[in-house]
C-alpha cells in the first residue's frame, strides 16, 4: 500500500471515530433515558403477533398505504435505505483506497442494478416528499419541525447524488467492479464525466464527500425525528397486543410493587414508562394522528401529535437532570434532586389534556405504533389523583359516582324504571345465573333517550325466548367514565364491587347495549379477577336473526349506521350491527366508517365534560345526513344521545335509533305480513366520501 493510501486510510478512520463517537454519545443518552423509564406491562407476550407486525407494519409499511402517494414515497425511501446499506460500507472502504470494496458483492451485476434503481427510487421519494410539504402543504404537518424535515430530505438527496457521481467517476476511470451493462444510471453519469480533467481527484473527492455526508447524517439522526428509522421497528414490536380499548391498571394493591414505585400517572418526565419514552423517539411528526383526531378536526386545542412531541421534547430537555439524579454517588454524598417541570401545562396545556375523547383514531392511524391514549390518560391520572385538578363538570360527575355509584346521580332504585311494563327478571343475591345477564349500564337506566335501546333489546330477547335477567339496583357504573377521566381509584373500587356482585350470582355470560361497558367488562375486568364472555347486543341479536328466532321484515327505508369507536375500532365489532341494518332496511354507508369511524364526541368521559353541542357530534350528524338516509342507526346509548343532539343542530336532521329499536320495528312488521317475506337483506349502497380530508385520502 502506498503512502497516500495509508494517509487516506488513517485520516478516514480518524474521521469515522469522531463521528461514531458523537453518534454513540447521543445514543447512550437516549438509551439511558429508556433504561430509567418506569415499567410498562404486557410488552413481551404474543411473539408471533409481534413478529407479524414487524413484517407487515415495518417491512411493508401497511399503515402508510392507507394514503397511497405518501405510502409509495415512504416505501421508496425505506427500501432505498435497505438496499443501499452495503454501499455505505463500500464507500467507507473506498474512501480509504479506490481499490477497496466489499469482495464479491461489488462485482455482482444484479446488485449494481438494484443500487441504481433504488437510488433513483430514493430521489423520486425525496421529490414526492418535497412536493407534499412545499406544494400540497397538508394541515397534518402543522406543528411539525418542518425545517428539520427539509434538512433530512436534503441530506438524503445529497447522499444519493454523490453516490452517482462517485460511481460515474469510477466508470469513467475504468476502475468500477460491476459490469457497466448493469448500471444504466451510473454509466450515463460516467459518460458525462469521461474526458474531464482531474477525474482521479473527482473520484476521491466524491467518495469522501459521500462518506462524510453519511456520517454527518448518522450524527444528525438521533437529534431529530429521523430517529424513527432506528426506533420505529422497536416501538412497533413492543406495541400492545391486547384489546386496543383496554387501559393498563395502576397497581395500588400489588404487594410486589414497592410503595415508591407505584405510579399515579405522569406528572413529570420521571413518571414516564420506557414505552412512552420510546413512543416519543419513534414519532415521525407525520401528523396522521392529528388528521384523524375528531377533537383537532373540530377546532379543539388537542393534537395527539403535539402531545407526543411535547412530552418527548420535555424528556430531551430534562433528561440530563433526571439521569444525574439517579446516578449512584459515593457514600456520604447525595445525588442532585430532580426538579422536573410538570408535563401539564408545560408540555401539554390543561385544556388539551381534557379534550381527548379516547376514540383511538390516532392510535389506529399511527404508522409507528404510538399509544397516544396511554399518554393522555396518564396525564389525567396525575392531574386528578395527585393535583386534584379537573374540569368542574368532571368533578360533579365523580361526586355523583361516589355518592350514587352512577354518573347521573340517580338513585339505585330508579335503575329499573326503564323496565316498566316489560316484566324483566331482576336477580337477587344467590339466585342462579340466567343464560345471559343483561348488563344495562347507567345511560339506559337514567337517560330517557338512551333507555329506548335497552327496552328494545329486552323486548327482542323475550321475543326470541332468551333466558336473561338484570342486576337492578345492584348494578353499579362499570367505572369507565371515572377511569377515562383519570380517577383510577374510583374505577378500581367500582370494578371490584361489580366483580363481587357477578360472583354472587355465578355470572359467566353478559350482554350489553353499551360499547363502553362492553369494553370495560370484556377487557378490563380481567385485571380484577372478572373473566366473562361478553357480547354486544348487536352480536347476540344478529345471532338470533340468523337462527330464525327473530324474523324481521326488511323495508326500503334508507338507514346509515354510525360505528361507535369503542365497538368498531377498539373491539372489532363491525359486521353484526351491519347485518341487522341490512335485514331491516337499505343500508347506506358513510365515508368514515368501521375501523376509521368518526367519534360521536362522548368518549373519554366527555358525556359529562362539556356542552353536548361540541361540534364533533354535529360534524358526524352532517356526514350521516349527506348519505341521503332517513334514519341514523346507532349501537351505543352515548351515541344515541350525542348524535340526537347533533341532529338538532344541523339541517335535515335524521331520526336517531338504536339498531335494536329498528329491529323491533322490523320484527313487528314481519308479524303483520306473511312470514315468507321476512328477513330479506337489502343491498348496501355506499355514499361518495365527503371532502373531509380524512379517511384514506391520497392527498397527503
Ligand atoms: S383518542 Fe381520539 S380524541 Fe383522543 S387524541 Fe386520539 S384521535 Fe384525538
Ligand atoms: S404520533 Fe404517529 S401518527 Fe402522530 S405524528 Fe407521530 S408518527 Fe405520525
Amino acid at each position: 500500500m502506498d503512502a497516500g493510501a495509508v494517509v487516506q486510510a488513517v485520516l478516514f478512520l480518524a474521521v469515522l471515530g469522531v463521528f461514531l463517537g458523537f453518534f454513540i454519545r447521543r445514543a447512550w443518552y437516549l438509551g439511558s433515558l429508556v433504561r430509567v423509564g418506569r415499567a410498562s406491562a404486557g410488552r413481551m407476550d404474543a411473539v408471533p403477533v409481534r413478529a407479524t407486525r414487524e413484517v407487515t407494519g415495518v417491512l411493508f409499511q401497511s399503515k402508510l398505504f392507507l394514503r397511497p402517494i405518501p405510502g409509495v414515497m415512504h416505501l421508496l425511501l425505506f427500501w432505498g435505505f435497505l438496499v443501499l446499506l452495503p454501499t455505505i460500507v463500500m464507500s467507507f472502504l473506498g474512501a480509504m483506497s479506490p481499490h477497496w470494496t466489499i469482495p464479491w458483492l461489488a462485482e455482482q451485476g444484479w446488485f449494481a442494478l438494484l443500487v441504481d434503481l433504488f437510488a433513483i427510487g430514493t430521489l423520486i421519494g425525496v421529490g414526492i416528499a418535497f412536493a407534499i410539504r412545499l406544494g400540497q402543504r397538508p394541515v397534518r404537518f402543522v406543528g411539525s419541525y418542518l425545517q428539520i424535515a427539509y434538512n433530512i430530505l436534503l441530506f438524503e438527496s445529497s447522499i444519493v447524488i454523490t453516490l452517482f457521481i462517485w460511481h460515474g467517476a469510477r466508470i469513467a476511470l475504468g476502475i468500477n467492479e460491476a459490469p457497466t451493462a448493469w448500471t444504466p444510471v451510473s454509466t450515463w453519469v460516467g459518460g458525462l464525466m469521461t474526458g474531464l480533467p482531474g477525474l482521479e481527484l473527482i473520484e476521491r473527492a466524491s467518495v469522501w464527500i459521500h462518506a462524510v455526508l453519511i456520517l454527518s447524517f448518522l450524527v444528525y439522526i438521533p437529534y431529530t425525528k429521523h430517529l424513527h428509522t432506528l426506533v420505529a421497528p422497536i416501538n412497533v414490536y413492543f406495541g400492545r397486543t391486547r384489546s386496543r380499548g383496554r387501559l393498563e391498571p395502576l397497581e395500588f394493591d400489588n404487594p410486589d410493587v414497592p410503595e415508591d414505585q407505584i405510579r399515579f400517572g405522569a406528572g413529570t418526565i420521571k413518571d414516564l414508562t420506557w414505552k412512552q419514552m420510546v413512543d416519543g423517539m419513534a414519532c415521525t411528526e407525520c401528523g396522521r394522528c392529528q388528521d384523524a383526531c375528531p377533537a383537532f378536526f373540530t377546532g379543539k386545542d388537542l393534537s395527539p401529535k403535539l402531545v407526543v412531541m411535547g412530552i418527548r421534547d420535555q424528556l430531551y430537555r430534562e433528561g440530563h437532570g433526571l439521569l444525574a439524579s439517579l446516578k449512584p454517588v459515593p457514600a456520604g454524598q447525595t445525588a442532585p434532586a430532580f426538579e422536573g417541570v410538570p408535563l401539564v401545562p408545560n408540555a401539554v396545556k390543561d385544556e388539551t389534556a381534557w379534550d381527548c375523547v379516547t376514540c383511538g383514531a390516532c392510535v389506529r392511524e399511527c404508522p409507528v405504533g404510538i399509544e397516544h391514549i396511554d399518554h393522555i390518560i396518564d396525564l389525567r391520572r396525575n392531574l386528578v389523583m395527585v393535583e386534584s385538578r379537573f374540569p368542574a363538570a368532571g368533578a360533579q360527575m365523580l361526586r355523583d359516582l361516589e355518592r350514587t355509584s352512577n354518573p347521573w346521580g340517580g338513585g339505585p332504585d330508579e335503575r329499573v324504571d326503564w323496565t316498566a311494563g316489560l316484566d324483566v327478571r331482576v336477580l337477587e343475591p344467590g339466585d342462579p345465573a340466567p343464560a345471559v345477564l343483561f348488563w344495562v349500564g347507567c345511560a339506559p337506566a337514567y337517560d330517557e333517550r338512551a333507555r329506548v335501546g335497552a327496552r328494545s333489546t329486552a323486548k327482542l330477547l323475550k321475543e326470541a325466548g332468551v333466558d336473561f335477567a338484570i342486576l337492578g339496583a345492584r348494578e353499579c357504573c362499570t367505572g369507565d367514565p371515572a377511569r377515562r377521566l383519570g380517577d383510577e381509584y374510583t374505577f378500581q373500587a367500582l370494578a371490584k364491587q361489580n366483580v363481587e356482585t357477578f360472583g354472587q350470582n355465578g355470572i359467566t355470560k353478559i350482554v350489553t347495549t353499551c360499547p363502553h361497558c362492553f369494553n370495560t367488562l370484556a377487557n378490563e375486568y380481567q385485571d380484577f379477577g372478572g373473566k366473562y364472555e361478553v357480547l354486544h347486543h348487536t352480536e347476540l341479536l344478529a345471532e338470533l336473526v340468523a337462527q330464525g328466532k327473530l324474523r324481521p321484515q326488511v323495508s326500503d327505508e334508507g338507514i346509515t349506521y354510525h360505528d361507535s369507536c369503542y365497538l368498531a375500532r377498539h373491539n372489532d365489532v363491525r359486521e353484526a350491527p351491519r347485518t341487522i341494518v341490512s335485514a331491516v332496511g337499505k343500508r347506506l354507508e358513510m365515508a368514515r366508517r368501521e375501523e376509521r369511524t368518526f367519534c360521536c364526541g362522548a368518549g373519554g368521559a366527555h358525556m359529562w365534560l362539556e356542552e353536548r353541542a361540541n361540534q364533533i357530534n354535529e360534524e358526524r350528524a352532517r356526514e350521516a345526513v349527506a348519505t341521503g338516509a332517513t334514519t341514523l342507526a346507532v349501537a351505543c346509548p352515548f351515541c344515541t344521545v350525542m348524535l340526537d343532539d347533533g341532529m338538532q343542530a344541523v339541517s335535515g336532521g335524521l331520526a336517531v335509533k338504536d339498531v335494536a329499536t329498528l329491529l323491533v320495528e322490523a320484527v313487528e312488521r314481519g308479524q303483520e305480513r306473511p312470514p315468507a317475506a321476512a328477513a330479506v337483506p337489502s343491498g348496501v349502497a355506499v355514499k361518495d366520501p365527503p371532502d373531509s380530508g380524512q379517511g384514506g385520502s391520497t392527498g397527503s
